[in-house]
């Protein structure tokens, strides 16, 4: 109890510190004034798994226009422990059968699917059916037909979706892309990127493919993907990957390890790994015989400076909680109704570029990337 209590007046705190905070000032909509509404966004997570747990829920307490109003989970434990944490109220709170109810409740605007992958589809076009903006976790979808699918059903409820890009709003991800895309003598532009946990257990839904989508690759590999998309400044055109399997009685039918070489139709080649079977994280971009370096680069909240061109480790100001910052921007798109930058559109290209990857791998060659099928 006493800890909803510091939490709460931690956020009402941030919520009237506005642009005096040093940690606002990046946020690209600081100003109280962009709200039109004077109100904050009703979000309502859906799955109340590690992730919503340690990031979602805690990075909510700190949002300036969002405020955590509703959950959706099937542990009544976990309904009552969550009521009593965040202040939610007993009519704002769901399960998978009275899911579709959302649709009568206006105290949420947001819902914010938290769930396994296989589970993303259905779960997001339910709630746009319901009336409600959508926030999906990563992966969008188990391949691009059901990413296409998502977008078409944000079309038709007229209803804005995110993907939970954080890092597309990380300060020093922004900044490496604006770096990484100045115009330079060097031949080529060389991306590295790789992030792996050895976290493969018997059980885990993210090592099952139909609950997973394909383990390592689904999971992490997107991150990746979108660094070295960034970093190029465009798309990829081409893949050769391999697969890799240390313990086949973990990775039944899907690799443990992926490794993968994104060919751009510049002098532009992106080399990645991903694995649940060992531990990296670390983006390299060079040109000539400069680099930009992050390390750590992916893993939420852990990224502490950018190597710019060798030199110098620079250190950005950020939100303690890159979600917050991801969170706040939906708000600030649906208020004033411009494009979301993590958009679904964003979503497909990444999942396309996978689809592609595993399609390497099964033809044992570079494939090309299919963006207009
Ligand atoms: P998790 O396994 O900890 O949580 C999943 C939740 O879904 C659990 O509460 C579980 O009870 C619930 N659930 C409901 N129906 C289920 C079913 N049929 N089978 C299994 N679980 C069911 O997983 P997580 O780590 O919280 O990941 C959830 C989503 O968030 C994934 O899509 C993952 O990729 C994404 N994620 C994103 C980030 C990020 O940095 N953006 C980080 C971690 C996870």
């Amino acid at each position: 109890m006493k800890k909803k209590t510091e939490s709460l007046s931690r956020r009402d705190a941030i919520k009237n510190i506005g642009l005096a905070s040093g940690s606002l000032a990046f946020m690209p909509f600081a100003s109280p004034l962009l709200n039109p509404k004077e109100k904050t966004l009703g979000v309502a997570l859906v799955g109340l798994g590690n992730y919503a747990t340690r990031q979602l829920g805690p990075a909510l307490l700190h949002t300036k226009f969002c405020t955590l109003k509703g959950i959706v989970t099937g542990t009544p434990e976990k309904e009552t422990k969550w009521q009593k944490e965040y202040g939610i109220l007993p009519k704002h709170t769901y399960n998978y059968e009275t899911f579709d109810k959302l649709a009568d409740d206006p105290a949420i605007d947001i819902v914010y699917i938290v769930l396994p992958n296989f589970m993303h589809k259905e779960y997001t076009i339910r709630a746009l059916k319901a009336g409600k903006h959508v926030i999906c976790e990563k992966p969008m979808g188990m391949n691009a037909q059901e990413c296409k699918e998502m977008i078409a059903a944000a079309k038709a409820a007229n209803k804005k979706l995110q993907i939970g890009y954080r890092l597309f709003y990380e300060p020093h991800h922004l900044k490496l892309k604006e770096e990484s895309n100045k115009p330079f003598k060097g031949r080529m532009k060389l991306i590295e990127a790789s992030l792996s946990f050895d976290m493969a257990r018997e059980g885990l839904w993210r090592i099952d493919k139909k609950m997973g989508g394909g383990g390592a690759i689904m999971d992490l590999g997107i991150y990746t993907i979108q660094a070295a998309r960034r970093a190029a400044g465009h798309n990829p055109v081409s893949v050769f990957a391999q697969g890799y399997v240390d313990d086949p009685k973990m990775y039944k039918d899907i690799y443990g390890t992926y490794a993968y070489q994104l060919r751009f139709n510049d002098n532009t080649v992106c080399n990645s790994t991903v694995s649940f079977s060992a531990y990296s994280d670390r983006f390299h971009v060079s040109r000539g015989n400069e680099y930009l370096e992050l390390q750590p680069a992916f893993a939420a909240n852990k990224i502490t400076a950018l190597t710019t061109w060798s030199e110098t480790k620079e250190t950005l100001e950020h939100d303690e909680f890159q979600q917050t910052t991801q969170m706040d921007a939906f708000a600030k798109n649906i208020f004033e109704n411009t494009p979301v930058i993590a958009s679904g559109e964003e979503g497909l290209i990444d999942m396309q570029i996978i689809d592609a990857i595993k399609r390497s791998i099964e033809l044992k060659k570079e494939v090309g990337i299919r963006y207009n099928e």
